[in-house]
């Protein structure tokens, strides 16, 4: 073990490899100083108008190729923030100045679960918002680590969230990260234990066949859950801020998901054509709507 003064002193440094360090990133113990409970961006909701996000982790045990962490940090190796307490207290003071009931996403700049097994924070993060029932926590995760959720009775206001690609697409662009009929399991047993389940369908990736693609798994997912245990769908567009994409271009300059449509800058994003992108978002909507009332699907702008 090294100590050091403040974990800046390393996850911050320039010129790190991240690719290198990707292979066998360190796990960095650190305190949170600053603020530790932020609003989310405006449209980032899963049917609440106060929506605030907490990160006890920085970064991720998979490698998704369109996940923006490979352009946000400097470093690869994993930050986990251990003063719990005071993140807590942070969110009793936003739900305090709240005009309303918020929703709390954990999942923001890390999987909320993938590294449950290590950090424990589900097992202590349950507890907390179980006392508090008007909040929601969103745990969200790709991951198959829910041992903890099992183990509880279900919260009727903590929503495990799956991030859902179809097969063919996730085998390309979710490296590392549990095969997309794994994790459609691990909804069904959420689901059947009573537990409210999200499913992410964002990004979209674009992707040759996608329409077929999409509606084939989301009939898939349909007809192995109930609906009514599903508690939102979101669908969002694959879009990066600029320098971000090109960060992450250099670093995988041949990966396919870069090269299969033109990207180009749209209000401060690299995004694609906006009738693709309309196609897209609203080809899958509607599939959608054949299984889940519109107050249940949620369009993500950010
Ligand atoms: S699971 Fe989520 S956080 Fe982790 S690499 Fe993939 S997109 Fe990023």
């Amino acid at each position: 073990m090294v100590e050091c003064e403040r974990y800046g002193e390393i996850f911050n440094l320039r010129a790190q490899n991240f690719r290198l360090q990707k292979k066998r990133p360190a796990l960095i113990l650190a305190e949170k100083s600053g603020s530790k409970v932020l609003p989310t961006p405006p449209g980032y909701s899963i049917g609440r108008d106060e929506n605030h996000y907490f990160s006890h982790m920085l970064n991720c045990l998979y490698d998704c190729r369109y996940c923006f962490l490979q352009g946000m940090y400097q470093s690869a190796h994993y930050v986990l923030f251990v003063n719990w307490e005071d993140f807590e207290e942070e969110i009793d003071e936003s739900r305090r100045v709240a005009s309303e009931a918020s929703c709390y996403f954990s999942g923001y700049d890390c999987d909320s679960l993938a590294m449950d097994s290590i950090t424990g924070f589900a097992g202590h993060f349950i507890p907390f918002f179980t006392d508090r029932q008007e909040s929601w926590l969103e745990l969200r995760t790709k991951s198959l680590n829910t041992k903890i959720l099992e183990q509880h009775d279900p919260v009727p206001n903590i929503i495990t969230a799956y991030t859902l690609t179809p097969e063919p697409i996730a085998k390309e662009v979710g490296h590392g990260a549990p095969q997309y009929r794994k994790r459609l399991d691990r909804v069904k047993s959420l689901t059947r234990q009573g537990w409210l389940v999200g499913l992410r369908l964002d990004p979209l990736v674009p992707w040759p066949g996608f329409a077929d693609l999409y509606q084939e798994m989301i009939r898939e997912v349909f007809s192995a859950v109930e609906a009514d245990r599903i508690h939102s769908v979101t669908l969002g567009a694959m879009r990066f801020p600029k320098a971000m994409h090109e960060r992450i271009v250099k670093l995988y300059p041949e990966d396919p998901l870069f090269a299969l449509q033109e990207m180009s800058v749209r209000e401060g994003q690299m995004s694609y054509r906006p009738e693709i992108e309309t196609e897209l978002v609203e080809t899958i909507h509607r599939e959608l709507s054949q299984y889940l009332p519109e107050s249940r699907i949620f369009r993500q702008s950010s």
